[in-house]
């Protein structure tokens, strides 16, 4: 088993780090500047835009898109690690290399099920960071980890027109406060009363400026406005009408696409954790030895020495469970990597909430304060337990998976 990176990855890793030091991590109190002089607070601060340039211009562009074709054409494995480096900044890293959660997932489903006019109006302008996008299935009158039981329904119209008509309500769409995310992939029903309880569901592209599309309000998560991702918004779908062919793939198909959407994105969010993780460490030992209380620094406390070699010795393990993952979707597909994705996707989040917990205490009340990216990154992990499919439903899944063997 060889533990090393590959040429490739070495070379990338270097490059992004060099971009972490001298461009994201100096951008991050200059974006909040920014934010807080804009017109509305949902518009992208221009150091972003900056970024997003510098990235470009430094081949650090669509890392994350395996298909050649259209992105940089890196493994899983190969991507796991510089994921990983953006994860360290994730309200900005991400954003500037195009990397971003849900444009990723969408790009995905835009490369693999949109025909050529989908993809030259929609995928062009997302892979050149000139738009954005969000991804809605979420609904807030049913239990949306159950898929199936999504009740948006994506109707032929009646006219007679070649047109599907779009009604339902949807919450917590992540980037739709942002007037630059420009287009949603709805997930509804366009055969709710089907026989097959998989096959009902439909995927269909809505364009934001279409009437009938309302961007009600803003969701908070514990109480704030999650502004760097755009926003998560509810959203009101009332009889929204677009051309047929904005349908992605065949009717009947979403269930298939959202899984397949699913896979890539949830190892990403996990490779994203972990470098979270890694600043929380960093942060936690950096303050633990400027610091002194009772007459010696805290770094010299026994607790705070448990507290730093606990969260090593937990991120070297989801590292290498999320890099074994990697390997497997690279080299038995996604669906043969089905298990351990959810293995990842249980138990990073929850580990990584953990760590960047000691380190805000360790911190004070600076740990909860805007001083330090700690508060941040930590209601970004605990929304991770239940975006992208709850724990329990992840275990529920592998737990059956497990039994079976003995059924
Ligand atoms: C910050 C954030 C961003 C999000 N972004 C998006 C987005 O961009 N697009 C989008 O469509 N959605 C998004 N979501 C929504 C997210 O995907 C859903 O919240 C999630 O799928 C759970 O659905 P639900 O909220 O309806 O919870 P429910 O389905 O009502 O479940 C509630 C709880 O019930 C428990 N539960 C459910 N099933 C089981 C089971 N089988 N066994 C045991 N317990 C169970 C779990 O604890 C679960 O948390 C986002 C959510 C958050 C918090």
């Amino acid at each position: 088993m060889d533990f090393a990176f590959d040429a490739r990855t070495e070379e990338l890793r270097a490059k992004l780090l060099a971009f972490m030091d001298e461009y994201v991590y100096p951008a991050e109190a200059v974006a909040e500047e920014q934010r807080a002089l804009l017109a509305s607070p949902w518009d992208t601060p221009a150091v972003v835009e900056e970024l997003k340039a510098e990235a470009r211009r430094q081949g650090l562009w669509n890392l994350f898109l395996p298909d050649a074709e259209y992105g940089a054409g890196l493994t899983n494995l190969q991507y796991a690690p510089l994921a990983e480096i953006t994860g360290r900044s994730p309200q900005l890293a991400p954003t500037a290399l195009n990397c971003a959660a849900p444009d990723t997932g969408n790009m995905e489903v835009l490369t693999q099920f949109g025909d050529e006019q989908q993809k030259k109006q929609w995928l062009a302008p997302l892979l050149a960071g000139e738009i954005r996008s969000a991804f809605a299935m979420t609904e807030p009158e049913v239990a949306s980890s159950d898929a199936t039981n999504i009740t948006t329904h994506i109707e032929r119209a009646s006219d007679g027109t070649d047109d599907y008509v779009v009604t339902g309500r949807k919450w917590y769409i992540s980037g739709a406060m942002n007037p630059d995310c420009k287009i949603f992939i709805v997930m509804g029903k366009t055969d709710p009363d089907g026989a097959d309880i998989r096959r009902q569901q439909s995927m269909i592209l809505v364009p934001r400026d279409t009437p009938g599309v309302t961007v009600e309000r803003a969701m908070r998560v514990f109480g704030y406005e999650d502004h760097s991702h755009g926003g998560h918004a509810e959203v009101i779908f009332d009889h929204a009408r677009v051309p047929a062919s904005n349908l992605i793939g065949e009717e009947g198909g979403g269930f298939a696409i959202a899984q397949a959407r699913l896979g890539p994105g949830r190892i990403h969010h996990c490779m994203r954790l972990i470098g979270m993780a890694e600043r929380a460490i960093e942060l936690m030992c950096r303050r633990a030895v400027s610091r002194d209380a009772f007459g010696k620094a805290l770094a010299q406390q026994g607790v705070v020495h448990n507290w730093i070699a606990d969260a090593r010795v937990t991120v070297e393990q989801l590292r290498l469970l999320v890099l074994k993952t990697a390997w497997l979707m690279d080299t038995v597909g996604n669906r043969g990597a089905h298990a351990e994705i959810q293995a990842i996707k249980i138990a990073t989040p929850r580990a990584v909430v953990d760590i960047i917990d000691r380190a805000i205490q360790l911190h004070g009340a600076g740990g909860v304060s805007q001083d330090f990216p700690l508060a941040e990154l930590y209601a970004g992990a605990r929304t991770l337990m239940i975006a992208d499919g709850p724990d329990e439903v992840h275990q529920r899944s592998l737990a059956r998976r497990e039994l079976k063997k003995y059924l």
